[in-house]
């Protein structure tokens, strides 16, 4: 028995016979050819291109309806990729120059793109250089007139088995999904990578990253792939596959009971409704919103559509992407955060010079802060969301307050926003809710000033932890420490319930802490009654609410509060979790 670590990108367990797909790089011959044949290379070239084409044209036209539109983007991605004048004009000019090969024109063609891709700073954009080699490899292989079309060959005699290959091209994926495979696992990729993404959607336990996986593997073995923790056993013993056959039993039991409430309401056993809304970070998102039927978007980080790429995107821009989420879903409240932009979150289009020598990001310039500096960048957001706010029901909600200063500030902000939008006769909803992230200590303490002003507060633990416990929430060494249990962190949250209770107005919870069933009835027991989180987290959550009995859980919540030692607020919360 061998036991593997890669990347695990794709959930749940699959057990079964390895298939090795050995597939290399095309070997590249290179010749010098006389002036007259020229044309003819050319010609070739321009034929195994003909052919490239015709090759994805007729997979794209082979995916299925009910397929992720994930599959078909990729293919249109290698169909862009094989028109671009780098891949077929480049190359032509090549011949000419050097008089040399097509395959060598083109592969030389590819190496120098790769290294250009390879000094690019974004993740994203790196990883375009496996879509630029997976189009030259086919081309090549045309060029080639290659008889190893083994990944072309793929047939039902997979039914079952776990892929195993260097890496797989989209291509290999459509001719996959046919085959009802049980997982992949690959040498190369990332969690970003194709093979992630893919397999994500059709839901196949996947790992990526297995280095020598096809070198360790022979087709034939057993394997069991664990796609959450990225773990790979070849060839396991017998008490081994029992394990995993009666977890791959739970997940399925799991799976199943998760499916049938989806439709049913968010109550407690004594009759106590929990609003369950959704986290999204750009507007595909809403999709898995739907899927799990939320009762609406309980953050919208709209930072991200000012990610991984070179300028800032305007208000035209911003308002289709909050229209498009707000249409998405409609009759439901779509919470639209304010631009968190800074320490772990930069635009490359807002990065100054003088950004890289703060030494605390996470204490510097973001969020609410910079906004407030920049009106530049705020007031088309503003613009952008009040005039979404015409299409549904939307809300603003400004993340890191941390005094009463700047929330008067971007009150009156707003304020401004609708008059202008009043005289240039653009719609808005008036009555158009603002609210507060509480994720700064100073606004946790002093939420009672705040809440008269506010017409909700979300409580954002991903920040509330890092500063309550000063503990940098992207620093690893610090890891261990970061501890949504900590006595400080739950008397913060309950100050800012009982605040907004107080003042008649709404709390919910937003943060990694509000989508982990071990604390969801811990929450509800401090009064907690509305959840934003991760998509895939809603239903789980769901099942806990509809298991509790609140009152109970309020006598036991009162007890942690009281506690005088972890010990002790562990076992209290262990207890509350149990049946
Ligand atoms: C949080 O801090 O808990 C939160 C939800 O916001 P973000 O993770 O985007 O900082
Ligand atoms: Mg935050």
């Amino acid at each position: 028995m061998l036991v593997l670590h890669g990347t695990g990108v794709s959930s749940g367990i699959a057990i079964g016979k390895a298939y090795v797909l050995h597939r290399e790089r095309p070997e590249v011959p290179e010749y010098i050819l006389p002036e007259s044949l020229i044309a003819d290379e050319i010609a070739r070239f321009l034929t195994a291109i003909d052919s490239a084409r015709n090759q994805l044209e007729r997979i794209r036209n082979e995916i299925p309806k009910s397929a992720p539109p994930e599959i078909s983007s990729i293919i249109d991605t290698h169909l862009l990729i094989l028109h671009d004048k780098m891949i077929c004009e480049t190359p032509v000019e090549t011949m000419r120059t050097h008089r040399r090969n097509a395959e060598w024109a083109l592969r030389t063609q590819s190496d120098e793109l790769a290294a250009v891709f390879e000094q690019m700073d974004d993740p994203y954009l790196r990883s375009k250089k496996t879509d630029v080699g997976q189009v030259v490899d086919r081309i090549l292989r045309n060029l080639l007139a290659s008889t190893d079309e083994e990944h072309e060959q793929i047939t039902d005699a997979l039914d079952g088995q776990i892929v195993v290959a260097n890496d797989l091209t989209p291509a290999d994926i459509v001719l996959l999904k046919h085959t009802r495979i049980a997982a992949f696992v690959t040498n190369l990729g990332g969690p970003i990578s194709h093979t992630a993404i893919l397999a994500r959607s059709l839901e196949i336990p996947a790992i990526v990253a297995v280095h020598n996986a096809t070198r360790a593997i022979r087709s034939g073995e057993e394997l069991i792939v664990d796609g959450k923790l990225g773990v790979l056993v070849v060839l396991p013993e017998p008490d081994i596959i029992a394990e995993y056959q009666s977890r791959q039993k739970d997940i399925i039991q799991l799976k199943r009971e998760l499916d049938a409430i989806k439709a049913s309401r968010s109550e407690t056993r004594d009759g106590r409704t929990i609003t369950l809304y959704a986290n999204i970070e750009l507007p595909d998102d809403v999709k898995a919103v739907t899927k799990v039927a939320a009762q609406g978007i309980g953050l919208y980080r709209t930072e991200f559509l000012f990610m991984n790429r070179p300028d800032l995107p305007d208000e035209e821009e911003q308002y289709r992407a909050y229209a498009k989420v707000v249409r998405a879903v409609p009759g439901k409240p779509v919470t639209i955060r304010t631009l968190d932009l800074g320490a772990d979150k930069r635009a490359d289009a807002n990065t100054r010079p003088t950004d890289t020598v703060t030494v605390n990001p996470a204490l510097g310039l973001r969020a609410v802060r910079l906004c407030l500096q920049d009106t530049s960048l705020f007031r088309p957001q503003l613009r952008a969301i009040l005039r979404a706010s015409a299409l549904g029901q939307v809300r603003i909600m400004i993340p890191m307050l941390s005094s009463l200063g700047e929330m008067f500030r971007v009150l009156d902000l707003i304020e401004e926003t609708k008059a202008d939008l009043a005289r240039q006769g653009q719609p808005y909803d008036e009555e158009v809710q603002v609210g507060g992230m509480i994720e700064v200590p100073a606004a946790a303490v002093s939420a009672d000033l705040f809440a008269p002003h506010l017409d909700f507060f979300s409580i954002g633990t991903n920040d509330l932890i890092q500063y309550t416990l000063a503990i940098d929430r992207v620093d690893e060494a610090v890891n261990y420490l970061y501890d949504p249990l900590h006595p400080s962190v739950l008397r913060l949250i309950s100050t800012t319930i009982r605040a907004g209770k107080a003042a008649g107005i709404p709390v919910a919870m937003c943060g990694e802490m509000a989508g982990d069933t071990r604390y969801t009835r811990l929450l509800m027991g401090l009064g907690l009654d509305e959840f934003s989180m991760h998509p895939s987290a809603l239903l789980e959550v769901k099942r806990v609410v509809r298991d509790s009995d609140l009152v109970e859980l309020e006598r036991s919540a009162e007890r942690v509060l009281r506690a005088r030692d972890t010990v002790e607020l562990h076992a209290i919360v262990d207890k509350m979790n149990e049946h």
